[in-house]
């Protein structure tokens, strides 16, 4: 792995999540394939960047800025790790809401060397303030910096190391389009098929150490949401099980008891899936709006849209209308609840 330089990531608490806890974040780094040759599935994006990789090194270049968008946890990190390891170079790691002031990032690009990666997490959530600083710096590698206030004003220029920005977001579209066309590869990552989780949850389940049968494996790869960081809880999770009750054999009723202990139903649906999909089945099925949910359930409405949402599109069990989220018949047979016709007045 490359050196790795600092890293803070907000926890969060309760069922397990793509977006991780302080336990699972530290089971990324376990995790975190350390080569190309590990990281599974997304062929395309990986053909893609080992292609602009050579090309850089080859001009003697730094590699143009990336910007990583997809849902959390799945691999948008890891593959800015893999991308400074296959530049032979450091990464620095931050995430986008620590930088307050434009101070925070002169500090932190006057310290890159030439050629490091400076990789920015949840770079949405840069304030726009600081996001114009990156402009200059990002495009001339430079740095211009006001010292001082009212007539003594004055701008200071900073020359910033040829550095290359890899950003990540789960929010493509709240970036503005100067941020963005700084950028020049943009790369979007999917939720992941079945047969890509259960590699992933094989390669884990060897590291971790423990053993388990195809068709338990299976079932925590269809139970994953489409998630590496799921995939990975989730078999942590039934490994505690496995040891104190199969001698570290993971059997699909170990599986099973697992995945029941931490709230995943058949669906792989978790309990804040159910609280969602419930509240919309209260208010007649829908169309309702996310500011209702966000209140019924007591989740902020970015986490509904970037966590939940569209897992529980991609199963079938909602639709977004221009007027809203609607269950579909799918859910409500699901729930076994169905809602009740809306009273005419
Ligand atoms: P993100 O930055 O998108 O939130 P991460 O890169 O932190 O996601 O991935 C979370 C964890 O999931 C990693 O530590 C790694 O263990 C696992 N992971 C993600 N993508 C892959 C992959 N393609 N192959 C193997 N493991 C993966």
């Amino acid at each position: 792995m490359p050196k790795v330089i600092s890293i803070n990531k907000p926890a969060a608490d309760g069922e397990p999540r793509p977006d991780g806890r302080e336990e699972d974040l530290k089971l990324d780094s376990t995790l975190r394939p350390a080569d190309f040759s590990d990281f599974v599935g997304q062929s395309k994006i990986v053909g893609n960047l080992k292609i602009y990789i050579t090309a850089a090194q080859k001009r003697q270049e730094p590699l143009d800025h990336i910007l990583f968008s997809g849902g959390p946890g799945l691999g948008k990190t890891t593959l800015s790790y893999l991308v400074a390891k296959e530049l032979g170079t450091s990464i620095r790691v931050i995430q986008g809401p620590s930088l307050e002031r434009p101070a925070d990032l002169a500090g932190i690009l006057t310290g890159l060397e030439n050629r490091n990666v400076l990789f920015i997490d949840e770079i949405h959530r840069i304030p726009i303030t600081v996001a114009e600083y990156l402009y200059s710096a990002m495009e001339d590698f430079n740095l211009n910096i006001m010292i001082d206030q009212g007539p003594h004003a004055r701008t200071v220029q900073l020359t910033i190391a040829p550095f290359t920005l890899i950003g990540a977001t789960t929010r493509e579209g709240l970036l503005s389009d100067p941020f963005r066309s700084r950028f020049g590869i943009f790369e979007k990552l999917e939720l992941y098929p079945e047969n890509d989780l259960l590699r992933i949850i094989k390669r884990s389940a060897k590291i971790l150490n423990v053993q388990g049968d195809e068709a338990a494996l299976k079932m925590i790869a269809s139970r994953s949401r489409g998630t590496p960081r799921i995939a990975n809880q989730i078999l942590k999770r039934v490994r505690d099980v496995a040891q104190v009750k199969s001698n570290n054999l993971i059997t699909t009723a170990i599986a099973e008891e697992g995945l029941k202990m931490l709230g995943i139903d058949e669906y792989g649906l978790v309990p804040t899936d159910r609280k969602i999909l419930q509240t919309i089945i209260d208010n007649g099925g829908g169309p309702i709006g996310l500011k209702t949910i966000s209140i019924s359930i007591g989740e902020e409405e970015d986490t509904i849209e970037d966590v939940y949402e569209p897992y529980l599109i991609k199963c079938c069990m909602i639709e977004k209308t221009p007027r809203g989220r609607k269950t579909t018949t799918k859910a409500h047979e699901h729930l076994n609840k169905h809602p009740k016709e809306p009273r005419l007045f």
